[in-house]
């Protein structure tokens, strides 16, 4: 094989197995956000099973859109300034002055990228197109998601620095498909959000302190499964990191909700049909 089908390969494979959360942590995002809503969008509740159902459809699109891939990630720790004081220039045009375009991509877009879509679905409720908003808030709650995947905002997004290789998929599929069952969301009120892009960066900025406790967690449960990804690895892991990854979730779903209720009330409340 020569070294560019090589590399083309491994992209392939890394565009496949480094998706997001898995399938099934998406649906739950996605569909579990109906029980946010405030009365006034009760009839919204319906939108349940199609969220559910197109959680994924974002990652799909990777494999046959190559510009969908860095929208779902951004490893936020790669600029100096998040180092120095956990926030980063969040002005698109603006980090790209400082950093150049093609390295603000090639390190994911992912914040922007969910405040369009926000904005998308803003213009659906305008426009009263309900068969199309379901579909752009099945995308915003996936790329919300992503955001509260704590190897979705690090450089470091697959443990590959740090001697823990694999450690993306392990913990977003494999150990949140055994657990899925046992992981369940308080709901609670929603208010209007007053300004969706800075509560994007705001939760990026929180779930990366999930980054280096995840990694020990990871090192800790292997060492414990005599270095190995066995039953006892996986369940140590879950020990270690199952709240504050049930937290995540509903968060997501919680954000994912809050989003769609402003975007619903920045349209002018229009009325939904029954
Ligand atoms: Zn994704």
């Amino acid at each position: 094989m020569n070294s560019f089908l090589f590399r083309y390969s491994i992209l392939f494979v890394l565009l496949i197995t480094l998706g997001s959360w898995g399938e099934k942590a998406h649906r739950k995002i996605n569909s579990s956000c109906v029980e946010y809503f405030p009365k006034e969008l009760q009839q919204l509740k319906v939108w349940a099973p199609i969220l559910a159902e197109h959680g994924s459809d974002a990652d799909i699109r990777k494999k046959n859109d190559k510009n969908e891939f860095v929208k779902h990630f951004i490893d936020i720790d790669i600029f100096d300034e998040f180092n120095t004081s956990t926030k980063i220039e969040e002005d698109f045009d603006a980090l790209c002055n400082k950093y150049g375009k093609a390295m603000v991509i090639k390190n994911g877009t992912l914040p922007w990228v969910t405040d369009s879509t926000y904005k998308a679905l803003v213009l659906n409720f305008k426009h009263k197109n309900w068969e199309q908003a379901v579909l752009t808030a099945a995308d915003l709650g996936h790329y919300v998601g992503d955001g509260f995947m704590p190897l979705h905002i690090t450089v470091n997004y697959n443990g590959q620095l740090s001697d823990q290789t694999g450690i993306h998929r392990r913990y977003e599929e494999t150990m949140i498909d055994k657990y899925i069952d046992e992981i369940s969301f308080k709901t609670s009120c929603i208010d209007k959000v007053p300004d969706v892009k800075s509560t994007i960066f705001r939760n990026l900025y929180n779930n990366h302190s999930y980054v280096s406790t995840l990694l020990q967690a990871d090192s800790r449960a292997y060492g414990q499964a005599g270095q190995q990804y066995d039953e006892t690895y996986y369940e140590s892991l879950w020990k270690e990191t199952g709240l504050f990854t049930t937290r995540l979730l509903q968060e997501s779903s919680r954000t994912l909700a809050s989003f769609i209720y402003s975007a619903w009330l920045e349209a002018g409340k229009p009325e939904i049909p029954i």
